[in-house]
């Protein structure tokens, strides 16, 4: 173990946030030990802003629910304390034990329960990578370090704790985490910790869809999508989250990557991104083979139950992604002057037509001719719109058919 004094690393007060100092004063305050670990101290030290504070303690959930009114216990695999300031929540967590007789797990070594409050020293063990393992001890203000994380920070490389096969078996997500923060932190994965992905990724089957879906957030809407996409593929780890895309990449991987490089444009400058926007890009390739041979509603349950299986979509963006397919057929149609005002007007005009630009783009002949007129609609003043909508001949008799009929 390494202490690296106040002195001689580059945390300071100045970069935590005011609410996480407080639950920490107070913790040490009462007697507990009480530090700042994971992703917190590894972005401070690689001067980026964390994006939120994690404690850990000696003190137990009831103990720490004493310390503070405005505090909850959660949890469902891990009994967590979540101390609220207003919107602002942090988590604090007791040090817990990481012993493989202690914890239930599955015919393929996957940890199912492991409950057993331990001290540092067993606390750093279960953790991941060496560089998510650092802890800030209030008390002083130094670093302590039990496995190298610092060393390895400074070589910007990423290495599990322990036997990389043991503990992606433990916990598959690991291998999408790794990749998440080579992506995010331009670190390389260790060679010990990169082999095994190839071979163990078809583990993620076994995660609930539910948990995926909360990965799959974190892996393509947090600004290093298309990083994170490209590393994806070359692990094997992509068609595990997305088996029917992966079918019809050389046909969709110029789409895929546009949509990835606009989403972290978007996030790289403030704006909000939906994950529902990409997932109607993954699979639409998927759609438009479905609809070959069935009808467009049936088509779209048939792609998106079957990627509901493994990557569970709150049902509340699942709307937003049948709305932005199905107004690909109508942009591309523009039956009539009124039918584009219409159009025009509806709130998820915005998705729609940026989807029916990206198609263009990415080359798809279909939606060329409708995505020039349109953006020559929405860039015109609104007498030009006007005009623009009334050069539309009504069409007349039977509707064409179009791939997206
Ligand atoms: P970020 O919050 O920037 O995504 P993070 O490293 O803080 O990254 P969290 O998911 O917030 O990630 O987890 C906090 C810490 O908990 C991690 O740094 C790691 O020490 C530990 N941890 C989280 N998930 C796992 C896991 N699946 N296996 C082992 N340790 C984990
Ligand atoms: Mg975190």
């Amino acid at each position: 173990m390494v202490i690296v004094p106040r002195a001689k690393h580059s945390i300071s007060r100045d970069d935590i946030s005011s609410n996480a100092l407080k639950v920490l004063y107070r913790l040490h305050r009462a007697g507990f030990s009480a530090y700042l670990v994971g992703g917190c101290i590894r972005d401070i030290l690689l001067e980026h802003h964390p994006k939120d504070f994690d404690i850990a303690t000696n003190a137990s959930p009831e103990q720490i629910k004493d310390l503070f009114s405005n505090c909850r216990l959660i949890g469902r695999r891990f009994r967590l304390a979540h101390v609220h300031f207003g919107r602002d929540i942090i988590e604090v967590a007791t040090f817990r034990s990481y012993h493989a007789a202690s914890s239930v797990q599955n015919v393929h070594g996957m940890i199912l329960q492991d409950n057993v409050y331990g001290t540092i020293e067993e606390d750093v063990l279960r953790r991941d990578f060496t560089v998510n393992a650092l802890y800030y001890n209030i008390a002083d203000f130094s670093v302590v370090d039990f496995v190298s994380g610092m060393q390895d920070l400074q070589n910007k490389e990423l290495k599990l704790i322990g036997d990389p096969q043991v503990r992606y078996r433990e916990d598959p997500v690991r291998m999408l985490r790794a990749i998440r923060f080579a992506a995010k932190l331009g670190f390389t994965i260790a060679p010990q910790s990169s082999k095994p992905i190839h071979t163990l990724g078809k583990l993620l089957a076994n995660i609930p869809a539910a948990r995926l879906f909360e990965e799959y957030s974190k892996l393509f809407l947090t600004g290093h999508a298309l990083n994170t996409y490209k590393m994806l593929c070359e692990y094997g780890l992509f068609k595990q989250l997305f088996p029917s895309t992966d079918k019809f990449l050389s046909k969709s991987s110029l789409l895929i990557e546009n949509a990835l490089r606009n989403t972290d444009e978007r996030v790289s400058a403030g704006k909000s991104v939906a994950p529902s926007f990409l997932l109607a890009v993954f699979s639409w390739h998927p759609l438009l083979e479905q609809v070959l041979s069935l009808e467009f509603n049936d088509a779209m349950d048939r792609v998106l139950s079957e990627q509901q299986r493994i990557l569970a979509v709150p049902r509340r963006f699942l709307g937003m992604v049948r709305d932005v397919w199905e107004l690909q057929y109508r942009l591309e149609r523009r039956r009539s002057a009124r039918h584009v005002e219409i159009l025009y007007a509806l709130s998820k005009f915005r998705a729609a037509y940026d989807f029916l630009l990206l198609r263009a783009e990415s080359g798809e002949e279909q939606a060329v001719a409708a995505a020039k007129w349109w953006k020559t609609y929405v860039e015109a003043d609104d007498v030009t719109k006007i005009k623009l909508a009334a050069s539309i001949k009504p069409s007349k008799g039977k509707r064409k058919k179009s791939i997206s009929t």
